[in-house]
């Protein structure tokens, strides 16, 4: 029974109704990859690199870079893996990039927007992680894009790094979490081959609630209907445009959560290792009609407290 159990894990979440849901993992050091795929991951839908450049005194050059990265792709053992470019400021802090202090660091100098700040570091970056992508499926996804003219310029430096390493093009893909790209998804879905949700940083940008605020946090949830209806904008510029859309914020891993974003039509949810195996037994319960169904009321609710009480009259018996 347990080796059933343990078999189980690998196979696909499909919905009752013959849907397939792709679940990935988020990671963020090469061990997570070997534990993403043990877990039943189908992939890493996200990993955050900014973790190899926190507590230390100095950022890590291309080959500490590229040994890192390498050995992730290895451990996928063939399963794809979107590696996010670096995403310092905001919460996280880096002294030795001697940044000067903002009033407003998650309206700052975050994100891609550091990157350009700090072409060297991105250009150091990019050269490792297109050296690790001959060796399997690597996609990389840029942060905190806000705008097309962003996603040009991160696009043109990713190019011609590539150029010069001359190793074959991967697929690019963003972040969308900052309300102007969802609001301009159109005119970047056709500059990328996919798109990920970021639900953390998109609910504290369109409620304006501080996603770490001691007292506005727990008011500050992904199920509100405005970043539901972000959700269903994003989704229906990528179809359009014939490019998919993942989500990797805690949205996705949140029960009600993977069920609303999946009847969105998001097709790949990226989750924190340990919601890999629940989030796959919950889409195997349920229907995909039944998520689409409850999708769209829910994004006639007037709060996320209502959406919460809808998706649990609906699936009271979902697992
Ligand atoms: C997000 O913003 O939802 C996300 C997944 O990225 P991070 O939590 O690293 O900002
Ligand atoms: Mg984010």
């Amino acid at each position: 029974r347990r080796e059933a159990e343990r078999l189980d894990r690998y196979k696909p979440a499909i919905t009752t109704d013959g849907r397939r849901v792709e679940v990935a993992a988020n990671i963020s050091d090469p061990a997570e990859a070997v534990q993403a795929v043990e877990a039943g991951g189908e992939g890493v839908g996200l990993m955050r690199t900014e973790f190899l450049f926190l507590q230390r005194d100095l950022p890590p050059d291309e080959e500490e870079q590229f040994a890192a990265y390498q050995t992730m792709v290895r451990a996928m053992n063939g399963l794809p893996i979107i590696l996010r470019t670096l995403d310092i400021g905001g919460d996280k802090n880096v002294p030795y990039l001697r940044m000067p202090a903002e009033g407003n660091p998650f309206l700052g100098v975050r994100g891609i927007r550091l990157c350009f700040e700090r072409e060297d570091l991105f250009r150091t970056q990019l050269r490792a992680m297109l050296r690790a992508s001959v060796e399997g499926p690597v996609r990389i996804m840029y942060p905190m894009i806000a705008a097309p003219a962003e996603l040009e310029r991160a696009k043109a430096i990713t190019e011609a790094v590539r150029q010069e390493l001359n190793v074959p093009p991967v697929e690019l893909g963003i972040m969308i979490e900052v309300p102007s790209a969802v609001m301009m998804a159109d005119r970047l879905a056709r500059e990328v081959s996919f798109f990920s949700i970021g639900t953390n940083d998109l609910t504290q940008y369109v409620l304006a609630m501080d996603r770490l605020h001691p007292v506005l946090a727990p008011q500050a949830d992904g199920l509100h209907p405005a970043v539901l209806r972000m959700v269903e904008r994003t989704v229906d510029a990528a179809r359009r445009a014939g490019i998919w859309v993942g989500a990797c914020g805690g949205v996705a891993g949140d029960p009600a959560g993977a069920v609303l974003l999946s009847g969105l039509g998001v097709a790949e949810l990226s989750v924190a290792i340990p919601a890999v195996p629940s989030v796959k037994a919950r889409l195997r319960a349920i229907a995909m009609a039944d998520a689409e169904r409850t999708a769209r009321d829910a994004l006639d609710c007037v709060d996320a407290g209502e959406v919460r009480a809808l998706v649990r009259q609906r699936f009271a018996d979902a697992g």
